[in-house]
């Protein structure tokens, strides 16, 4: 039997770690902090549940449904409400419901009648065929024009990046808007034709795609994967090199201030990108990992206030709201949590779940707890009508929250696939590479799992059943 060693417990290394160990390869976890879950953090809290990080996981493909079987979560899933459906954008001050069809497009206040005709002719816009890197600005501004930018784009790019679309690469960070473009020659077109081909690879478009979390939230996943792995999972072990000597892997971490020594047949790194530019590699000639350092991770802060239902002049009858940067106003956005999923707040009460700073106003993210809540509930205030002290509230601060694919990110991703070629036995997983969602980390733990698992037996290695473990 062989033993894999895995660096990080966040949904990406845990992913990896449980579909290991099903196919009956022995795994350890090595989790810097004291918890599992990394970005993912659900906190229940008198009768209110707090999910700082992600809330939703967005099922698009089958094998992320498979997971949540076979981790025997089936009964706690929770799919979000019909009300999750509707989306709202301030403009000028107030929530405007997003259209989700042709003719509720041509009605809308969101947009003028000249960015409305403009659509039309998107069409017939030539796809830019050079090597030029466009960031997602310049998509839009040449496809779809200004207004779309300010008002549809620049704001859902906050939602999922919490990034600036000015900075953001298109072939990244939206890598199937680039190949809409390439392949059907206009966006309008390619959503149509490309239905077929999705289906066939039996995907779901993210848009359409099933909202999923659970009954407490979506630590529930983490927290039971890990426990299905037991003690294979060691927390407060903070990995700080590793070196290949022949055909095994050498881990050095530190566990209660003393430098620790393990040994594997393979190693995947399911960290994030800043602590890889710390991590000392040798295969066995040292290799340089300090420029994922020059990756941009702003930071983000999350702010759960729960408020009494009459106090909240909205009827929060959808996903959420999000917030252009022409607005002026400082949140990002606000999902209306208990409207997406029961048990987010007690009776009679909701839950607001607001995201602050970003590559927006990355400073605004680091205020104190206090200016955070005060900052939150005068937007709050203003875009929803909410009146009164919260009745819950709890905020938690991400200092490097979520990696920006920005121009020239596809020099770090080269990077990761040369180092794996020229150090074979190293797997390189999760939102720093294979898209920043959780379920493309889910993704990326499975696709990860099926490659360690093809090297062990193209290797042929009979390894003892646990990894060695012996002080440095
Ligand atoms: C505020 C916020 C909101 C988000 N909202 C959504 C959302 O609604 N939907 C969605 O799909 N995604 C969302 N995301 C993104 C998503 O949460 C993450 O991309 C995903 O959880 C990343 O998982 P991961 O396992 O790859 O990395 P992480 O969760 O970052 O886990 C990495 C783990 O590795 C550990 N580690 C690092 N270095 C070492 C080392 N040297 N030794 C040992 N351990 C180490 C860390 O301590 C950490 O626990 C959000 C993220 C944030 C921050």
């Amino acid at each position: 039997m062989k033993s894999v060693g895995i660096i990080g417990a966040g949904i990406t290394g845990l992913t990896t770690a449980f579909c290991l160990q099903k196919r009956g390869v022995p795994v350890t976890v090595y989790e810097a902090s004291g918890r599992v879950g990394g970005a993912i953090r659900s906190v229940y809290q008198d009768g209110y549940l707090a999910d700082f990080g992600p809330t939703t996981i967005l099922e698009t493909t089958r094998k992320i449904a498979g997971l949540f079987t076979d981790a025997g979560l089936d009964g706690r899933k929770l799919y979000s409400s019909e009300a999750a459906k509707n989306r709202y954008i301030v403009c000028n001050g107030r929530p405007v419901a997003v259209p989700d069809t042709p003719v509720k497009f041509f009605l809308s206040p969101l947009f003028s009648l000249k960015t409305k005709l403009r659509l039309l002719i998107e069409p017939f816009i030539p796809p830019r065929r050079d090597e030029h890197e466009e960031s997602v600005a310049e998509f839009v501004l040449r496809r779809l024009g200004r207004e779309f930018l300010e008002r549809a784009i620049d704001p859902l790019v906050s939602g999922i990046y919490a990034g600036d679309p000015y900075k953001l690469s298109v072939p990244q960070a939206f890598p199937r808007l680039h190949a809409l473009e390439q392949r059907y020659g206009s966006l309008i077109k390619g959503q149509i034709l490309g239905a077929k081909e999705r289906k066939q690879r039996d995907e779901i478009p993210k848009m359409l795609a099933p909202k999923v979390s659970f009954d407490f939230g979506l630590s529930v996943l983490t927290e039971t994967l890990a426990a299905k792995l037991g003690d294979a999972v060691q927390l407060h072990s903070a990995v700080k090199a590793i070196a290949r000597q022949g055909d095994t892997w050498h881990v050095e971490f530190i566990r209660n201030g003393t430098r620790v020594r393990a040994e594997h047949s393979a190693i995947v790194f399911a960290g994030t990108a800043y602590a890889l530019a710390e991590l000392e590699l040798r295969a066995p000639e040292r290799i340089d990992l300090s420029q994922f350092a020059k990756i941009n991770y702003p930071p983000v802060a999350s702010v759960v206030l729960g408020f009494r239902r009459e106090d909240v002049e909205h009827p929060l009858d959808g996903y959420g709201v999000l917030v252009p940067r022409i607005e002026g106003l400082k949140i990002l956005g606000t999902l209306f949590s208990s409207s997406l999923y029961p048990n987010r707040a007690p009776a009679g009460h909701v839950t607001l779940t607001t995201y602050l700073g970003g590559a927006r106003a990355p400073e605004l993210a680091l205020r104190p707890e206090h200016e955070l809540v005060e900052i939150t509930l005068h937007d709050l205030a203003r875009v929803l009508g909410v009146k009164g002290r919260p009745t819950f509230q709890q905020c938690m601060v991400y200092p490097k929250a979520i990696p920006q694919y920005e121009l020239g990110y596809g020099v770090f991703r080269a990077k990761l696939t040369e180092i794996e070629t020229s150090a074979p036995g190293l797997f390189f997983a999760g939102h720093y590479r294979d898209g920043i969602s959780v379920g493309d980390s889910i993704m990326s733990g499975c696709r990860t799992a099926e490659r360690v698992e093809k090297y062990l037996s193209a290797n042929q290695q009979e390894l003892p059943a646990q990894s060695r473990i012996v002080p440095a």
